[in-house]
């Protein structure tokens, strides 16, 4: 654990991932550079992951047996999405080391935790508040000021499980879809950032304690997806360095030993305020397989492995696009520009709204 010495995982050594997605396949990709095997758990047949590896296992995350069979076979055990129950993630971790460790899931799986955790780690975020009933709402509504936004604690993304309320929302009619989320996992109200930026910052930190970071990045978003991230964000040095320093805080904070990525909203007059924490490779770090010394996915597994952490440095300029359900009908033609990178997920259905792969342009000065 952090302080010791290193002793990284041997050549051969299996990579247990949670989750089978695109990030879970780049993770096993990365793996099997550094000599590791990788075996891949979660629900899903014919999971991109599991393309690239032959060892999976297909089970629910519910599956006592499966799980402790699973955690049997490997020799450390990652993510590659937080939403992974919380039980399965400390179910494994007492057979096999699971980094990040499951207290870090256990923050970023849920908006409340993860806000708390920041206010207590004196990082700023947007004003929030928990919200239980429609009382609460009227009150909190009243309290932060509109426009503001309601959002579940846990298992949105991209969008989902949010209602923005502004000066003309109706309180009443917008409460029961929240409802059952207030009951179980939570309701959180935050006050509306003016943002001028959305920025993310990947920050990894070894079993030795050892910390690396990313440059940030600026991120743009369609139909609240990801749809593009520029390399580095237009930000002015204070902020860059006021979001580096936030990333190293909060991996210390949590006792980190992976990679955390932070998503975060610049203001107009150069605040920095946490939105979310995402404790593994994360979307807008794909531009580091091709425009870093380090890709993240390189880095997850050298943190996880006990190896020492490789250089984060950005190599070039680069403008990473996502391929979002049909837009990979045009990936092969990307690659005219030969300063084009393609990444496709091996996704056999371009779904509306689903992630079929990534470009990535770089930008070399003078070619
Ligand atoms: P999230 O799921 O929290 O990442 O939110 C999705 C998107 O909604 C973010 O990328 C922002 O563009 C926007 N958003 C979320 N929370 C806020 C907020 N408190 N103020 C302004 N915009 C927000």
């Amino acid at each position: 654990m952090p302080g010791g010495a290193l002793t990284p995982l041997p050549p051969g050594a299996v990579i247990g991932i949670l989750g089978g997605g695109q990030l879970g396949r780049m993770t096993a990709q990365a793996a099997a550079s550094l000599g590791y095997r990788s075996h891949i758990y979660g629900p899903e047949a014919d999971a991109p992951a599991t393309q690239v590896t032959p060892l999976s296992t297909q089970a629910d995350y519910t599956d006592q047996a499966a799980l402790r069979d699973f955690a049997k076979a490997v020799d450390v055990v990652t993510y590659e999405f937080e939403n992974v129950p919380f039980a399965a993630a400390e179910t494994l971790a007492r057979y096999v080391p699971v980094r990040p460790g499951p207290g870090v899931l256990h923050i970023c799986q849920n908006r409340l935790r993860e806000k708390n955790f920041c206010n207590e780690s004196e990082v700023p975020t947007a004003p929030y508040a928990a919200v239980a009933d429609l009382a609460a709402l009227r009150q909190q509504v009243e309290k932060i000021g509109r426009p503001c936004v309601l959002k579940t604690a846990e298992m949105g993304y991209d969008g989902k499980g949010q209602a923005m309320i502004d000066r003309d929302s109706d309180l009443e009619a917008i409460w029961p879809s929240f409802a059952t989320a207030a009951a179980t996992s939570g309701v959180i109200l935050e006050g509306f950032i003016d943002f001028r930026l959305e920025i993310s910052v990947l920050v990894a930190r070894g079993m030795d304690g050892a910390r690396q970071t990313y440059v940030p990045v600026e991120n743009h978003h369609k139909n609240h997806i990801l749809d593009q991230t520029i390399v580095p964000a237009r930000v002015t040095p204070r902020v860059a360095d006021k979001a580096e320093g936030i990333a190293r805080h909060l991996a210390e904070k949590i006792d980190l030993v992976g990679l955390l990525a932070i998503e975060m909203f610049v203001t107009a007059d150069e605040r920095v305020l946490v939105n979310e924490l995402a404790p593994r490779p994360h979307n807008s770090g794909h531009w580091t397989l091709d425009a870093a010394v380090t890709s993240q996915f390189e880095q997850t597994v050298r943190a996880i492995a006990g190896l020492p952490l490789g250089a984060p440095e950005r190599l070039c300029e680069a403008v990473m696009k996502n391929l979002i359900g049909d837009e990979v009908a045009s990936a092969q033609a990307a690659l005219t520009d030969p300063n084009v990178k393609l990444h496709l997920y091996g996704k056999a259905e371009a779904r509306p709204g689903r992630k079929m792969g990534h470009t990535t342009k770089l930008i070399r000065r003078g070619t």
